[in-house]
């Protein structure tokens, strides 16, 4: 029978932040891992791991988009997949000096609105390869995909459409 009134837990030299102490308000770690489904976008993000982008398109009024869209935004009817080329033009850029946390140490960043033939709306991607400076509404782009995916849409990145 061990009985240790002088037991006590480890103890480390880590602490915690305070930022308040009325109320306390403490930094903690929180940490979780997230399943979600894709559902009716489900074939855009398995058509990235076959390096094609795909857009829907209104069955009804045939309003084009250049993204997921399982129904169309203007008269309600159900879309198809269609596929996108994977070449297009600058609509509009800007470079981001802040993101959110998961982009935060690739920051600046260049994002584009992609703009492509006989498509109405736009599609949002990064776009690597050139300096703010060297960038202009109308440029060239073209998609490039990670050879190793994680099904996400960071999948697809653009580079300027440019002989080398
Ligand atoms: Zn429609």
């Amino acid at each position: 029978m061990t009985l240790n009134p002088d037991a006590k837990l480890p103890e480390d030299e880590s602490g915690t932040v305070v930022f308040n102490t009325d109320p306390l308000i403490i930094k903690s770690h929180y940490e979780i891992d997230y399943m979600h489904s894709y559902a009716e976008d489900s074939e855009f993000f398995r058509s990235l791991g076959k390096k094609k982008l795909m857009g829907s398109k209104c069955k009804k009024c045939g309003y084009v988009y250049a993204t997921p869209r399982s129904h169309c935004m203007f008269c309600g009817s159900e879309t198809e997949w269609f596929e996108l080329p994977t070449k297009g033009k600058i609509h509009t850029f800007t470079t981001c000096y802040f993101s959110g946390e998961e982009f935060l140490n690739e920051t600046p960043f260049n994002l584009v609105m992609v703009e492509f033939e006989g498509v109405n709306s736009l599609f949002m991607s990064r776009l690597i390869g050139a300096d703010t400076s060297d960038m202009y509404i109308g440029m060239p782009v073209k998609a490039k995909f990670r050879r190793n995916r994680k099904m996400s849409v960071t999948d697809v990145y653009f580079v300027p459409d440019v002989e080398k």
